[in-house]
């Protein structure tokens, strides 16, 4: 089987409300699509996203097709999308952009499983659970209305725990509206919060206790994500998992981060890690470190969800579940089937691949007209 052909096409879809985290608001979700054809008619599919261009990470949608379309994808047609060594080779010519890298090894994940008429989870060790408890993140922007949406959802049944995106206001305000979250959801929900690296140490020596005591199940990446010592000093100031999330990209950081003693737990992405196999040799690697692998999200559509789903199913330990809400926050797919929830969890999907299909309609109503040069107006 040979690669005939290698297809990048970025996707803008719009949310169902704006999205607000400490540094950046968004109101669509950008993704690059990556689909592989073959001589034998097997195809597959990929996608990464970034959230507000190259804000989160370094990479957008823009740089990720740039390097896919320029430097990837030419030295992979006509080889064997089913060898993951030439897919390394190819890989390792190209420094970093791991995002990128990430969307043409989830498109080769998909076109090897079809080919053996097999689940992606398959080539990944096979799942170990069905499904996996699935956060929702809530990032309104207002403190009221984000209190608002997750008793609606809790009341709805559809998810009870909730990841609150803060360090856009005050430190004390933010602390004092979990608290109040805490007190309306009651004790079967669970709240957690993502500062993302908004805090200064000094800030977030005297905020993180403060979080734990108003009820705080989880804090993320409260300080910035160079200062890995501070971030370990912190779990020992409180009670709760304080997880890394920008302060690991790469399994250098992982190692830096083990070797300073690690914290409880571990924000694992498809696309930070470069793809599904590093990804998951990083979640086994905190593991071996006694750190929760966590399931986390870049707000992937539909395929990059479904990808993710099969890896965090067949990773042994994932106790923290998983935030693969992206596709309930987008207003639309371009997939002909979304992926299910139930109880609070997101359901396994089947295959063959991914098990998920493009809707030609939708992906030409989404796709973003090829644009030129920038020129003064
Ligand atoms: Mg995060």
């Amino acid at each position: 089987m040979k690669i005939e052909s290698i297809e990048t096409i970025i996707v803008d879809i719009p949310l169902i409300r704006p999205h607000k985290l400490s540094f950046v608001a968004i109101d669509k979700m950008s993704s690059v699509i990556v689909r592989i054809r073959t001589d034998r008619g097997v195809t597959g599919l990929g996608e990464a996203t970034a959230i507000g261009g190259p804000s989160w990470a370094a990479e957008s949608v823009e740089t990720m097709k740039a390097v896919i379309d320029l430097y990837l994808a030419p030295a992979l047609i006509g080889t064997d999308p089913r060898s993951f060594a030439t897919y390394l080779q190819v890989a390792h010519r190209v420094r970093n952009n791991e995002f990128a890298k990430s969307a043409l090894e989830m498109a080769l994940h998909d076109v090897a499983a079809r080919a053996q008429d097999i689940p992606v989870h398959a080539l990944l060790g096979g799942a170990v659970r069905d499904r996996i408890a699935c956060a929702w993140g809530v990032a309104t922007g207002d403190a009221e209305a984000d209190i608002a949406e997750a008793k609606r959802l809790k009341d709805a049944g559809s998810y009870s725990v909730f990841k609150v995106k803060i360090g856009r206001d005050d430190p004390g305000a933010d602390v004092a509206r979990i608290g109040r979250m805490c007190a309306a959801l009651g004790q079967e929900a669970e709240v957690r919060v993502d500062v993302n690296q908004a805090w200064d140490l000094r800030t977030a020596r005297k905020w993180v206790p403060a979080l734990d005591n108003a009820g705080c199940a989880l804090i993320e990446q409260p300080i910035r994500a160079t200062d890995t010592r501070g971030l370990v000093s912190l779990q020992d100031k409180c009670r709760v998992p304080v997880m890394a999330d920008e302060s690991v990209m790469t399994e250098h950081d992982l190692l830096e981060l083990i070797r300073l003693g690690g914290v409880d737990a571990l924000a694992i992405k498809v696309a930070k890690c470069g793809g599904l196999r590093p990804a998951r040799r990083m979640a086994e690697m905190a593991i071996c470190a006694g750190m929760s692998p966590y399931g986390g999200t870049m707000l992937e559509g539909v395929i990059g969800t479904a990808a993710s789903l099969h890896l965090f199913c067949a990773v042994e330990q994932m106790p923290l579940g998983c935030e693969l809400f992206g596709p309930d926050l987008a207003a639309d797919r371009i997939t002909t089937s979304g992926l299910r929830m139930q109880d609070g969890a997101r359901l396994l999907n089947d295959g063959p691949g991914l098990g998920v299909e493009i809707d030609e309609a939708k992906l030409a109503r989404y796709r973003r007209p090829e644009t030129s040069a920038r020129t003064a107006a």
